[in-house]
């Protein structure tokens, strides 16, 4: 079999940024460096220890057109929304929440001693599903599937396939891979991305290089750094002194044009400003357009 090794296109150094009532995190797809990479249109990566950093949360908020997948890796997330889902979300814990036609929902850290923190990925819908109805799917990290190689690599399949397992997501149009891989010093990875998905890794612990030929040219990343990958059928990394700890994240594209208004993101401008108006006559919430 004829594989192609992906090359490291772009490495993007996250830009703090402040977000909802205060939240401080660090942004590296959405902003001033990349704001789109089809699918994806927004990644952050929230963590501090510190109450002030986090406490005030995003009170009520809308989403059209979009899915919200947080990711959490310590401390917890307390959440409601318009489909009557509530509850608190922790450590190890996934919400893929497809916004679809409408939705209005609040997510609110706790103050732990712990502290918070986590990723925020936005994936666009594509427009026959941008005005669907919304789905929220609640995954607590004991569904999450676990594979172990021989060599020590822990992977977490949140979504996508690896080696036969099935992620814990499923049913998502975009057909997406998220994998949170950890690798230990001294060992080589593997992954295969399916080709002509866009696809990135985020670097959050130690560092590694990323092997782009057979020839072994390779590109050194130490977190916090977002990868993003040319396209191809696998990726390898190697791992030094210091093992690494990642998010691989991959879909596919969509192709479609992009009207973006924060937590809207639509085909076209017109479809934003009906969105605006949806809201201020309170006609915004999918199950209150049912039949219009
Ligand atoms: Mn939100």
């Amino acid at each position: 079999m004829n594989t192609q090794l992906r090359k490291v296109k772009t490495i993007i150094e996250p830009t703090p940024v402040v977000e909802g009532a205060g939240v401080r995190l660090k942004r590296s797809l959405g902003g001033e460096k990349l704001n789109y990479l089809d699918p994806f249109l927004l990644f952050d990566h929230f963590g501090s220890p510190n109450a002030a950093d986090y406490q005030a949360g995003f009170p009520m908020h809308p989403h059209r057109g979009i899915e919200t997948v947080t990711y959490m890796l310590a401390g917890e997330v307390e959440h409601r929304d318009t489909l009557g889902n509530a509850g608190r979300i922790g450590a190890g814990d996934v919400q893929w929440m497809t916004a679809g036609g409408g939705i209005l929902h609040e997510e609110m850290p706790k103050v732990r001693p712990e502290g918070n923190e986590g990723f925020q990925l936005w994936v666009n819908l594509p427009a026959k599903l941008k005005m669907s109805q919304p789905r929220y799917q609640d995954i607590s990290s004991e569904e999450i599937p676990v594979v172990k190689t021989k060599d020590g690599v822990n992977i977490r399949v949140i979504a996508g396939n690896v080696g036969g397992t099935e992620g814990a997501v499923t049913g998502i149009a975009a057909g997406p891979t998220y994998l949170d891989v950890f690798i230990p010093p001294g060992r080589s990875f593997t992954q295969t991305i399916p080709q002509g998905h866009t696809a990135f890794a985020y670097v959050f612990e130690g560092k590694a290089s990323f092997v782009e030929d057979p020839e072994g040219t390779q590109k050194l990343v130490p977190q916090p750094n977002l990868v993003v990958w040319e396209d191809g059928d696998i990726v390898k990394i190697l791992t030094g002194e210091e093992p690494i700890r990642l998010l691989m994240i991959s879909a596919k594209p969509l192709g479609e044009q992009i009207a973006r208004y924060g937590p809207f993101v639509m085909n076209t401008k017109d479809e934003i400003e009906q969105a605006l108006l949806d809201l201020k006559q309170g006609t915004f919430i999918w199950q209150e357009r049912v039949g219009r």
